[in-house]
């Protein structure tokens, strides 16, 4: 056995080849057998369902987009299931608009790929023209509803869900070009960048736009200063969402006469819009001609759901709220989220695939010590997470005050077994809501 050998050991648990039963090597570094199963075992628990099976395997793994996409849009939902709880309304004509969106990729590749080199008649000519008369257009999608309930997260899980390049820009940076802040074009710079440059994938990439309600338009008067991160910035937005080459700066922020631009054809890219539209409610109310309170119209009100009126939201309600027409015709696929109450937020902690329990579970598994978490807990948690209005997003930071001291104490303790009870958990809770009065 050459020394070589000897000192070579496992990138991930640090053993060398004499501590371990097999060393499998590749890519300039190791791995122990052990560490391997681990690794595999992990990125089952999180990918390694039938059905991501099935979307991974079309066409040797490669991007599932335009032609080969073979899910349904119940299958789509069904995998939506496993990272985000509840919205189904808003699932379903997500599932909806992303299945029609790749079939009409699809549908597009597949006539460029029997027109090409093909000889025309004139009537196959007339035929074909009107064929494309029928073209499917294009349905961006725009998805309301408050902050923290699963925008951002239906995106990002439909974009892992097809292996396509994913990117999201928060729209209150953007200003019209030549005012301070970014040019709409950065929007496509940070596609090519999750695409690693590779300009036809990020073709068919999708872009989740945060927080599209602050771009409105300020006021309904044409005010004397310019608009140039509301209506300015709507204007410029429109080629993007619309389809067309537009000019990408590599290196994203602002554009600059010296620098090379790298075309991007916008057709295929899909963009989902968010934001929480706050105050929408009272327009929505208006339209439907009813009250968020008080009296009248009681015949009306009594099949109306007042305490979501955002199902009803339309594509008026968006543009009394100050998006321009053009914009809000660009997203065609309306659909509205609703805000998580204590039973969405307690099965938030513990049921999605990469739920937050599952990940210390996890965690602690790979030091060999066995969590377990006392159902009193996991309440006192949502609990603190209600009292606080912390909202999903807050679930984290009040678990990792929980299990702060355990993480850093556990390693290398020789402990087999943890058990986080309500008493232990509370004494951290109550110092973490220390910090928040
Ligand atoms: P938004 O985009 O609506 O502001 P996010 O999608 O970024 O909210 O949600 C923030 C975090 O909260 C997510 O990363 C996720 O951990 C959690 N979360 C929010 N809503 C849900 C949900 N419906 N199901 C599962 N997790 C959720």
């Amino acid at each position: 056995m050459s020394d070589k050998k000897k000192v070579d050991k496992c990138a991930f648990c640090g053993r060398t080849s004499d501590q371990v039963e097999m060393l499998l090597q590749g890519g300039g570094s190791s791995i122990c057998v052990d560490c391997a199963l681990r690794v595999s075992e992990y990125v089952h628990s999180i990918f390694g369902d039938e059905l991501f099976d099935e979307y991974r395997g079309t066409e040797s793994g490669k991007s599932a987009s335009c032609e080969t996409l073979n899910v349904t849009p119940k299958q789509i939902t069904a995998f939506l299931d496993q990272y985000v709880i509840g919205q189904d309304d808003a699932k379903k004509s997500l599932a909806v608009a992303v299945y029609n969106h790749y079939k009409r990729i699809g549908e597009a590749f597949s006539r460029r790929k029997a027109e090409a080199g093909k000889k025309k008649s004139g009537a196959q000519k007339v035929l074909d023209a009107e064929k494309s008369a029928l073209e499917i257009e294009k349905s961006n999608i725009l998805l309301v509803g408050p902050t923290g309930t699963g925008k951002t997260l239906l995106a990002r899980t439909i974009a892992r869900m097809l292996n396509v390049p994913f990117a999201i820009v928060d729209a209150t940076v953007l200003t019209e070009a030549g005012y301070v802040g970014e040019d709409v074009e950065s929007i496509l710079s940070r596609l090519l960048q999750a695409a690693d440059y590779d300009v036809d994938r990020a073709e068919r990439g999708i872009v989740f736009i945060d927080e599209i309600d602050k771009i409105a338009r300020k006021s309904d008067n044409p005010s004397i200063t310019r608009d140039v991160s509301g209506e300015g910035v709507q204007q410029a937005m429109l080629k993007l969402l619309e389809g067309s080459i537009v000019n990408v700066p590599p290196a994203g922020g602002r554009k600059h006469p010296e620098q090379k631009m790298i075309p991007v054809n916008t057709t295929n890219i899909l963009f989902i819009c968010g934001g929480a539209f706050e105050g929408i409610e009272k327009r929505i109310a208006q339209r439907l001609n009813t009250r968020v309170v008080g009296y009248g119209a009681q015949e009306k009100k009594s099949h109306i759901d007042m305490d979501n009126l955002l199902r009803y939201i339309a594509p008026q309600d968006l543009r009394s709220y100050g998006l321009i027409p053009e914009i809000v015709g660009r997203l065609p696929i309306v659909t509205y989220l609703n805000p998580l109450d204590r039973d969405a937020l307690r099965r938030i902690l513990t049921e999605p695939k990469n739920a937050l329990v599952r990940q210390y579970v996890h965690l602690f598994e790979l030091d060999g010590v066995k969590l377990t978490i006392e159902d009193s807990v996991l309440d006192l948690i949502v609990d603190t997470a209600l009292k606080y209005k912390l909202g999903a997003r807050g679930l984290r930071s009040i678990c990792e005050a929980v299990m702060m001291d355990s993480m850093y104490d556990l390693p290398g303790s020789g402990r087999k077994t943890f058990k986080v009870t309500l008493e232990y958990a509370k004494e951290r809770i109550d110092r973490f809501a220390g910090t928040l009065s």
